[in-house]
C-alpha cells in the first residue's frame, strides 16, 4: 500500500545518547540501530521502497525522561526539538513530522515546551517515554500523578495527541528479571511497564476531567485489547478506594481516548483481536524504526487479510484526520 503514515519512528542526535546504556542488547544490532537513528536520507529511501509517505519522528527512549536533573532535562528537550526541526522537518517538510521531547520532570516547563514545539515549530504532539526520573534513577513520576494534571490541561487545550512510549522498569523493580535480563526491554518489560502506566491513566479519572485527551499506544496497545477486559471484569470485586476515581468502565476509555499502533507487531491474530475490541477507526500503522524493519512490518501490513477499507483507514486515513495531514504533498 502506498501513502502509509508511520508514527513510532525514532531518532537520536549525535550530541546526546538518548538510548542510555544497558548491556543486554547484541552489540552489532545496537550499533546498526544507532547509525540509523542518526540519519535521515537513507530513511527516506527506505520509506519510498515500502510505501511510507510520512514518518512522525520522536527522540528514542529513555530520552529526556531518563535525565535526573530537571534543569538539564529542560535545556536538552529544547535542544533536541530544535535539532530535529532543523535537520529533518525543514529539509523534508512533506516526509517528516515530529513529536516533541519534553522535560516532564518539571510539568510547567513541559507544557511550555510543548506549546513552543506545536505553535512555533509545527510539531504534531509529543511522545513521552514512560515515567520520568526525579532526582535519581530509582525515583519515578508517573503521568497520572496530581502534579502532572496541569500539564494535561494544557495538552487538552492544544488539542494534540500524546504517544505513550515504553522504557524499561525502574532499576529497583527489576528483581523478577534477574537471570533473564534480555526480557527487560522491547521483548517484554517495555510492554508490561507501559500497559501498567496506561492503566494508571485510565483508572485515575484523568479522562473524566479532560475528556478530549488522546493517548496513542504502540505495539497494538501493549497487550491491553487482550488484558484490559479482564482487568475491568475483576475490578468489580476490589474495594473502590484501591482502583482510582474513574467514572466509566476501563474499556470505554480504551475505545474513546486511545489510538493503538501496529509498531513492532506483524501478527494478524493480534491485529484481529485489536480490531474486534476497538475497531478500525482507532488503529494506526507504525513501524518502530530503526529497531524494527520497515520492510518486515510493511509487507505484512500490505497483505494481511483485512478489508481494503480497514487497510486504508489504518494505513493512512486515521492518521491524516488525527494530525490534519490532508494537505501532505509528496516530493520524492
Ligand atoms: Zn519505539
Amino acid at each position: 500500500m502506498e501513502g502509509k503514515i508511520a508514527l513510532e519512528e525514532h531518532w537520536e542526535s549525535p550530541d546526546f545518547s538518548a538510548t542510555g546504556s544497558h548491556d543486554f542488547t547484541d552489540a552489532q544490532y545496537f550499533e546498526a540501530v544507532q547509525k540509523r537513528l542518526q540519519e535521515f536520507d537513507k530513511r527516506i529511501q527506505d520509506m519510498n521502497k515500502n510505501g511510507i509517505e510520512t514518518s512522525i519522528l520522536s527522540l528514542t527512549q529513555p530520552g529526556i525522561e531518563g535525565i535526573t536533573d530537571p534543569e538539564r532535562a529542560i535545556k536538552l528537550a529544547k535542544q533536541m526539538n530544535d535539532y530535529i526541526a532543523e535537520h529533518a522537518l525543514s529539509k523534508y517538510p512533506h516526509r517528516f513530522k515530529a513529536f516533541a521531547a519534553l522535560p516532564l520532570q518539571d510539568p510547567k516547563a513541559a507544557g511550555d515546551e510543548l506549546e513552543r514545539a506545536v505553535n512555533e515549530l509545527g510539531f504534531s504532539g509529543t511522545l513521552i517515554n514512560g515515567y520520568s526520573n526525579i532526582g535519581d534513577e530509582n525515583t519515578a513520576q508517573y503521568l497520572d500523578e496530581p502534579q502532572v494534571w496541569p500539564f494535561w490541561e494544557r495538552v487538552e487545550k492544544l488539542g494534540v495527541p500524546v504517544y505513550l512510549h515504553p522504557r524499561i522498569p525502574l532499576p529497583n523493580q527489576q528483581r523478577i528479571y534477574e537471570g533473564y535480563e534480555g526480557l527487560l526491554g522491547s521483548a517484554w518489560g517495555f510492554g508490561v511497564e507501559t500497559a501498567m502506566h496506561a492503566i494508571r491513566l485510565i483508572l485515575s479519572g484523568l479522562f473524566d476531567r479532560y475528556p478530549n485527551l488522546t493517548i496513542i499506544l504502540g505495539h497494538l496497545g501493549e497487550g491491553l485489547p487482550f488484558t484490559l477486559p479482564r482487568v475491568e471484569h475483576r475490578l468489580r470485586h476490589q474495594r473502590a478506594e484501591t482502583h482510582g476515581n474513574h467514572q466509566k468502565a476501563p474499556m470505554e476509555y480504551l475505545r474513546n481516548n486511545f489510538y493503538l499502533t501496529t509498531s513492532g507487531v506483524f501478527r494478524t491474530q493480534a491485529l484481529l483481536d485489536t480490531l474486534l475490541e476497538v475497531g478500525a477507526d482507532r488503529i494506526l500503522f507504525s513501524v518502530d524504526y530503526p529497531y524494527e524493519s520497515m520492510e518486515e512490518i510493511s509487507s505484512w501490513f500490505d497483505s494481511c487479510p483485512i478489508s481494503e477499507n480497514d487497510r486504508l483507514k489504518i494505513g493512512s486515513e486515521n492518521a491524516k484526520k488525527l494530525f490534519q495531514l490532508d494537505s501532505v504533498k509528496v516530493e520524492k
